[in-house]
């Protein structure tokens, strides 16, 4: 199995982190690349393991020296994926899990067109601004600032194969989850196939041949 990039992209509010923690738990196949970012830790958020926290300077640094995949400008702050968490979790051959803003998708999906991509919608929009205020560590300038992000981001989902309405976490979770198994069993990504089928075929061959010839004798 060739594992692959699995981007989960919603508006802010819009459950694609809890979704992508609850497959992790889940599932041995995935693995998550750990984003880097400017902004400030959250309380319970630790470094490392939620995101690496930078500098702005550091992460400008880090993007110069090509260390990033993707990168972006998210209300305010940097976003960026490593080269090497993709790296790192690919190489234990795990599909990895970013969770990612619209326009990290676009660059993602340039480097590595074999990624997945789902975007992950609230049920509603009174559900959505619900989730959104919930947030009570933003202030009012940057709950408009995750209200604007959250339009563009609604506004490029036709830029992704797959949608996950998340009105029921434990079905969105499935919904993803089933969406990674049809993925692995499809055709351009089933390593082999070629020479597989072509086995079957030889060996059909053979036996309408000889079937052919003991009629020809008899
Ligand atoms: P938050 O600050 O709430 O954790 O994330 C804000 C937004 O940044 C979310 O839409 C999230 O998907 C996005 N984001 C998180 N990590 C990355 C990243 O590595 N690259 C990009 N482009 N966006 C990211």
């Amino acid at each position: 199995m060739n594992p692959f990039p699995i981007i989960l992209s919603s508006p802010s509010g819009g459950g694609k982190t809890t979704i992508a923690r609850h497959l992790l738990e889940r599932r041995r196949d995935v693995g998550y690349s750990v984003s880097c970012t400017t902004r400030a830790p959250r309380p319970r958020e630790v470094d490392g393991r939620d995101y690496y926290f930078l500098t702005r300077d550091d992460f400008v640094q880090r993007r110069l020296a090509g260390d990033f995949a993707e990168s972006a400008e998210v209300h305010g702050n940097l976003y960026g994926t490593l080269q090497s968490e993709i790296a790192r979790v690919l190489g234990k051959g795990q599909h990895v899990i970013m969770d990612i803003d619209v326009q990290g998708a676009r660059q993602i999906r340039e480097a590595f067109p074999s990624s997945v991509t789902v975007f992950v919608l609230p049920p509603s929009g009174e559900v959505l601004l619900e989730r959104l205020r919930k947030r009570k560590t933003e202030s009012p300038q940057q709950l408009v600032s995750r209200l604007n992000s959250a339009l563009q981001e609604l506004r490029a989902v036709e830029e992704y194969e797959y949608v996950v309405v998340n009105d029921d976490l434990d079905h969105a979770i499935q919904s993803v989850g089933a969406i990674l198994d049809a993925e692995v069993l499809s055709r351009e990504r089933v390593s082999g196939l070629r020479q597989q089928v072509e086995q079957l075929i030889h060996r059909l061959e053979a036996e309408v041949d000889h079937h052919s010839s003991s009629r020809v004798e008899s």
